[in-house]
């Protein structure tokens, strides 16, 4: 057995025991266990800084406000979203951005004009989304996501622990409804996307996404709904690949 197959042997039995731990847990308990109890190892959230990314940094600010928060910057975001992203690190009082960008010698290669989005988005994803995050997040065990299971078909049955690459991947807001992600934002007035006010419900790069009262107005006139960052175990890249010419910038703010 190669040491690659044993590393996934043991991440798979890890996520099903912390699925079976989760289960009668409420997502502060599980926060709690991940962000003091270390139960996943080295933890960072990933975060769009969409819509609703508020809820899960809040509940995240409020237990461990020095938790890495990873943006995958792909030079692709509404300028409203550059700005959203500093205004709610300080708002939540988060103290560590880990802001990480598509390296320029994949692009050039890749989407030298810039239109990739138009003519290859899954490529684009690839190279804006996948490969950086891939290069961020091997130095973490796991990290946490905002993602719900009413959001997509794909979603529905997503489990609070999954594998993804060499990492865990810890959903702890799967289970929350859309009312209850909407009573959390209004009950702790979070800061809200400034695009919102525009009819934009969900927010991703500005090329992808139009005005739309739910998920449907990202990429709109195509049949994708995930961007690259959110496959499932075989479906990734190797880890080996090219993910190494990502960029990161680990900003601790004062
Ligand atoms: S969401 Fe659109 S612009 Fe952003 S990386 Fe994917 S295809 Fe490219």
């Amino acid at each position: 057995m190669t040491l690659a197959t044993r590393k996934a042997i043991e991440l798979s039995e890890k996520a099903a025991a912390l699925n079976a731990r989760f289960e009668t847990l409420s997502t502060g308990q599980i926060l709690d266990q991940i962000l003091h109890g270390r139960v996943a190892g080295r933890t960072a959230v990933l975060s769009s800084f969409g819509a609703e990314a508020a809820v899960l940094l809040k509940l995240v600010a409020d237990k461990e406000p020095t938790t890495p928060v990873v943006f995958l910057e792909t030079r692709k975001h509404f300028p409203e979203t550059l700005g959203y992203v500093d205004d709610l690190m300080d708002s939540l009082g988060l103290t560590t951005l880990v802001r990480v960008r598509p390296s320029p010698g994949q692009i050039a290669a890749s989407d030298p004009n810039g239109d990739l989005n138009a003519t290859d988005p899954d490529r684009c994803c690839y190279v804006r989304k996948t490969l950086p995050m891939i290069g961020a997040l091997k130095n973490y065990d796991c990290v946490l996501t905002g993602r719900k299971r009413f959001q997509t078909d794909d979603r529905k049955g997503m489990d609070f622990a999954e594998v993804q690459q060499t990492w865990l991947r810890i959903n702890p807001i799967a289970d929350w409804t859309q009312d209850a992600i909407d009573a959390f934002l209004s009950d702790h007035d979070l800061a809200r996307h400034p695009l919102i006010a525009q009819g934009y419900a969900s927010i991703g790069c500005a090329p992808c996404t139009l005005p739309s009262e739910n998920r449907d107005g990202r990429w709109a006139d195509q049949t994708k709904t995930e961007c690259g960052i959110h496959l499932h175990g075989s479906d990734d890249p190797s880890p080996n690949s090219d993910a190494q010419t990502s960029a990161t910038d680990q900003s601790p703010k004062p």
